[in-house]
């Protein structure tokens, strides 16, 4: 039996608790953000237990990818935590978080918007939303091309939607090895973000950048992000098969 295990089986006897959350890589990040980012703790399949740990540092804002897991976590926990919806969002599942939600990341269609819109309105709030943007040579990641991009916030309905408020862009850089690649993906998303004359046509101020993963972040930074979503370094890897 090794020692983890034996600490495991005494720790109820005597008291010890066992953090499941790396504290030592969430102060290290704090370190390096500086206040200049926000940390989105990406919590997806992790238990309540856990994201109440992180919180009870301080931590507040927690990101999820499945809309039935977040709702329940969301009625677990506390009421100021800033829930991010950070997955791929069916149009038919908004009604489920629209009452709660802080920001959802991944918007890339209209009809996306105008139902998250519609739920807005029903809850009587107005809900920021970012754009994403593919960015990546991955087929598989979802996100605006440039082309769609253009289309959307042309279309001149955009402003008719008065509940939402589209507060920013976010991006996946590739899975990859190639930092350079990567690097040169958070440039370009970052040069869109910065282009103005694309992106007044919607009525908002362009203020958050979510940009970086555990495996990226620090790159992600040096290239002009303002919002990291970081789940493995914080919770450590996912199970999916439980
Ligand atoms: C899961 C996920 C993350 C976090 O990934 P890690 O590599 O565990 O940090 C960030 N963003 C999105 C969109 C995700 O789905």
């Amino acid at each position: 039996m090794n020692y983890f295990v034996q600490l495991c089986a005494l720790a109820p006897l005597c008291g010890i608790i066992i953090m499941s959350i790396n504290i030592t890589n969430y102060n290290n990040i704090l370190k390096e953000l500086n206040g200049k980012a926000t940390l989105v703790a990406v919590s997806k399949t992790k238990p309540a237990s856990d994201i109440q740990e992180l919180y009870n540092l301080g931590q507040r804002d927690f990101g999820e990818n499945y809309v039935q897991e977040l709702a329940d976590k969301y009625e677990q926990l506390p009421k100021d935590i800033r829930w991010h919806f950070i997955g791929h969002l069916q149009s038919n599942k908004v009604k489920y978080i629209a009452p709660f939600v802080h920001l959802i990341h991944g918007v890339d269609s209209f009809s996306l918007l105008k139902e998250i819109n519609k739920q807005a309105i029903k809850n009587n709030r107005i809900i920021d939303c970012l754009l994403q943007i593919h960015i990546s040579k991955e087929e598989t990641k979802f996100g605006l091309d440039d082309s769609e991009l253009h289309e959307l916030i042309g279309s001149a309905s955009i402003n008719q939607l008065t509940n939402i408020r589209v507060t920013g862009l976010m991006g996946m850089a590739s899975f990859s090895d190639d930092m350079n690649l990567v690097r040169s993906e958070f440039k370009n998303l970052k040069s869109i973000f910065n282009n103005n004359t694309l992106l007044s046509t919607i009525n908002h101020q362009l203020s958050t950048l979510s940009m970086g993963m555990s495996g990226d972040y620090k790159i992600a930074l040096e290239e002009g992000s303002n919002m990291v979503r970081i789940g493995s370094l914080l919770f450590g890897e996912r199970n999916y098969s439980k």
